[in-house]
């Protein structure tokens, strides 16, 4: 992956400085919901990992952290709204207040499955914080988003924990992939 290649490939979005200071901004409005909380945050692997690593270190409170992965079924590209969960919780989060970390929200179906899932175990609030939102392809479920980073247009986007194919996740900033078949 030469840089070049990125260049030619990938437009910036998003530099890693614009997500540093809008990553800042939610983690104090998040610091200021959840001042006499008891706030877990639950990443949703792994697009969410590079997002929760540094929105937690921008939370002034006592918190826990979490992991899930699940597995959406997709017909064809669109999701169908049923998640297997391939990694769950290592800790109970009854009495928790939870707040679930996505990388990017598209139909919202695995997000909207997902906070079903957890509200059956007897979280005392489930909020969504997700860094990006794609707000035109969401088809069938509303979902509400508490805490967003960007509203992004409907285009594939790769980096800052986002991966094509399971790559370029390490990138800093977040691009959009120009032609998907090269990359
Ligand atoms: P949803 O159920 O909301 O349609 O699916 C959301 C999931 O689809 C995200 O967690 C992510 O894994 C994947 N996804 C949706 N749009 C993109 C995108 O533009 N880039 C990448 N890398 N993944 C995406």
């Amino acid at each position: 992956m030469t840089t070049e290649f990125i260049n030619q490939n990938l437009e910036t979005l998003y530099s890693a400085e614009q997500i540093k200071s809008r990553v800042q901004e939610l983690g104090k409005q998040i610091t200021n919901d959840y001042a006499d909380k008891d706030l877990v945050l639950v990443g949703v692997l792994k697009g969410s990992c590079v997002f929760m690593a540094d929105l937690m270190r921008e939370i002034d409170l006592k918190l826990s952290i979490d992991f899930m992965a699940v597995s959406s079924y997709k017909d064809g590209t669109v999701s169908t709204g049923d998640v297997e969960i391939l990694k769950d919780l290592t800790n109970p989060i009854r009495d928790k207040d939870v707040i679930v970390c996505e990388d990017i929200v598209d139909t919202g179906l695995t997000l909207f499955r997902l906070t079903e899932i957890l509200g059956s175990r007897g979280a005392s609030s489930i909020k969504i914080a997700t860094l990006l939102d794609k707000p035109e392809p969401r088809i069938k479920k509303e979902l509400e988003i508490d805490y967003c980073g960007f509203q992004i247009p409907n285009r594939f986007v790769v980096g800052y924990g986002l991966d094509a194919a399971g790559r370029y996740r390490n990138l800093p900033f977040i691009a959009a992939v120009r032609n998907p078949a090269e990359i």
